[in-house]
């Protein structure tokens, strides 16, 4: 479980330690993944993509607060 954290990038790590929204974290990106600019599923809100080097983190930014 830490290893797959580890694998989804560093800011990953600093959501681990609130272990009430992990779960929710995890679903909501599977929900956005790859979904840039297309209204997200829960609200309607486009999908924004954050590139972290090699690796693309998609979310709402309605219901992915940080
Ligand atoms: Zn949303």
């Amino acid at each position: 479980m830490l290893a797959k954290a580890v694998e989804k990038g560093g800011s990953t790590l600093r959501d681990f330690s609130n272990a009430q929204g992990e779960s929710g974290y995890f679903q909501l990106e599977a929900m956005v993944y790859d979904r840039q600019g297309e209204p997200c599923r829960v609200c309607g809100s486009p999908i924004r993509m954050i590139r972290q080097g090699a690796r693309a983190t998609y979310f709402c930014t309605v219901c992915q607060k940080s």
